[in-house]
């Protein structure tokens, strides 16, 4: 089976844009179109055209693209059902345990609320991809605008299921700032150290740090490692409950 073509489109300040497109048929997805021009020109530039706007939450910079992009070409708008009243021009109404087709290609979807509480993931397992809007990020997670630090860190937990080599392909490039919130919290995690190191470098070059893999944040993402024993311990909460863990680390970072 051929997997999804991938193209990452950096945006506003810090945003990435992707489209997911599937050879075998021609379908082609914009996941969470900040804006249009920048799409347009994508899609333009490789001959594909669109099919699918896959939305992951409400917030401006997520869908800010959605009704210049279904009016330039047609395309049906999928998002959350449990937030359809905020996604504009929404079609097709999707949450926890049912798929998304894509052509040849089938999403996952996950209902992932602690950013937003409409907030949904797609994995995309025939490829490895999972976009995750701005629940996970690349050793961070989203600010908690309207979960509960208990719905945030179920569904994180959620995520970490899936397997390591999947890639994290989140909608901000936000990696530096938070690897050094990471470094002050888990000095002694040697695996997120050197990944500090290599994220600095990469953002020196003016690369993106984006797509991680699961297994790089499992190993070194603090918010998801609210429930390890050497995490808590470092954060001096050696035996207490991941929420809480989660609460506390959440609450650190947003007073970084
Ligand atoms: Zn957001
Ligand atoms: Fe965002």
């Amino acid at each position: 089976m051929t997997s999804l073509e991938i193209h990452q489109i950096p945006v506003l300040d810090d945003n990435y844009v992707y489209l997911a497109h599937d050879p075998a048929t021609a379908a082609c997805a914009v996941v969470d179109p900040a804006v249009t021009g920048p799409v347009m020109e994508a899609l333009s530039r490789r001959g594909w055209s669109l099919t699918h706007i896959l939305n992951t939450h409400h917030h401006g910079d997520h869908v800010g693209g959605n009704m210049t992009l279904k009016e330039a070409t047609g395309c049906t708008i999928v998002g959350p059902r449990a937030d359809a009243a905020r996604i504009p021009g929404i079609d097709v109404q999707v949450g926890d345990g049912d798929t998304c087709d894509l052509g040849s290609q089938t999403a996952r979807v996950f209902d992932v609320p602690g950013h937003t509480r409409g907030h949904i993931a797609y994995w995309f397992e025939g490829s490895d991809a999972l976009f995750c809007g701005d629940t996970l990020f690349a050793l961070g997670c989203g600010r908690m605008f309207e979960g509960t630090p208990r719905q945030f860190w179920t569904s994180l937990a959620k995520l970490r299921h899936l397997p390591d080599r999947t890639r994290v392909y989140c909608a901000h490039e936000y990696t530096n700032a938070n690897a050094d919130f990471a470094v002050s919290v888990d000095p002694g995690n040697a695996r997120l150290r050197a990944r500090a190191e290599e994220v600095l470098k990469l953002r020196e070059n003016g690369k993106p740090t984006v797509p991680s893999t699961l297994g790089e944040e499992k190993a070194t993402n603090p918010f998801l490692r609210a429930d390890a024993p050497d995490f808590q311990q470092a954060i001096g909460m050696a035996g207490d409950d991941p929420v809480s863990v989660f609460a506390e680390t959440r609450r650190r970072k947003d007073n970084f």
